[in-house]
């Protein structure tokens, strides 16, 4: 039998985990990155960051309130690839520490209420399985119910093989979830994270009144190599990147994760004071509406002409509300 001690120095000093940036190679120490929001702070990389981490630099602190987290997966197709998918399931769960690859609930965005739903790419890719859809469907109908505006972050690979069509089905599912809020009048804010890629950026992300991304976040349905092989052409470097998104239009904007929580309650103060018609009054008094109204029209039309006059700043788009009476959401 062999038996090996490791006997330290008297003296030195105990080994110090560096953080190492994966595009500088700078070398930090770990939680002057944490403190800087997991961004090198030589560089500006944003280091991809689970939904714990996430939720809790967009919500205000102890505001959040988890929903939905007792739902979990079945296996109906009994799929197994290189082993059974509930095996996969179990070790996503106790590598994560998550049950599912979305987190769900209801938090204040610096004071303002809102429903936030974030996608963990930790988490088996952030693949959009049929729990994921299930609870951006519950957080867009209780969005709907209690008038909070939605926020979803995601950073996910997009479909779930494992659930093959019915995971495909999420994409309609949460398609649907975004006609709710939309019924309803409830502005609906996207924040994609790198990666965010096939089924989700090609369903309810896209469909987002604002719709912004992280710096360097690579944004695509299918892969460069993929598209590369089909069409045969040479793609330009910077393809799928959230700065090339934004100038093709698919964006509002790009934001700095230090600037995330700031702008999204600005998006969403914004909203909450625009959108004319018919139905029950959601926000506002109705003595104030014509005013902010107004006011939004104004700002919007100002931060379109800056755009023009100034590429790479950042315009204001998004459909917003649906024309026509409001509708209750269904129940
Ligand atoms: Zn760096």
């Amino acid at each position: 039998m062999t038996v090996t001690v490791e006997i330290a120095r008297r003296g030195s000093a105990p080994r110090e985990r560096r953080w190492v940036c994966r595009k500088c190679a700078s070398e930090h120490d770990p939680a002057v990155v944490k403190a800087n929001l997991s961004v090198c702070p030589a560089c500006g990389y944003h280091q991809r960051i689970g939904a714990r981490e996430r939720i809790s630099q967009l919500a205000d602190e102890g505001s959040f309130v988890e929903y939905w987290g007792h739902l979990r997966t079945l296996d109906p197709l009994e799929f197994v690839d290189l082993e059974p998918y509930p095996e996969r399931v179990r070790e996503a769960q106790g590598a994560s520490r998550l049950t599912e690859a979305i987190v769900a609930g209801t938090a204040t965005i610096a004071g303002t209420p809102a429903v936030l739903a974030v996608i963990d790419f930790g988490f088996m890719g952030g693949s959009m399985g049929s729990v994921v859809g299930e609870k951006l469907w519950r957080a867009a109908a209780t969005a709907a119910d209690e008038d909070r505006p939605l926020v979803a972050v995601a950073s996910s690979g997009g479909a779930r093989m494992q659930e093959g069509a019915l995971s495909l089905m999420q994409m309609a599912k949460t398609t649907c979830a975004v006609d709710v809020v939309n019924e309803a009048r409830v502005p609906f804010v996207a924040v994609l994270a790198d990666p965010c890629t096939g089924g989700v950026v090609a369903s309810f992300v896209s469909l987002a009144d604002i719709c912004v991304a992280e710096p360097g976040a690579l944004l695509y349905f299918s892969g460069p190599r993929v598209i590369a092989q089909t069409t045969r052409e040479a793609l330009p470097a910077d393809f799928g990147t959230a700065e090339r998104n934004l100038l093709l239009g698919h964006l509002d904007a790009v934001v700095p994760r230090a600037e995330l929580k700031g702008k999204v309650a600005n998006y969403l103060r914004l909203l909450k004071g625009g959108g004319q018609h018919d139905g029950p009054e959601r926000y506002g008094s109705s003595r104030s509406r014509g005013g902010r109204t107004r006011r939004l029209a104004r700002y919007a039309s100002s931060r379109v002409a800056a755009a023009f006059k100034n590429p790479g700043s950042e315009p204001l788009g998004g459909s917003g509300a649906a024309a026509g009476p409001a509708e209750e959401p269904p129940a």
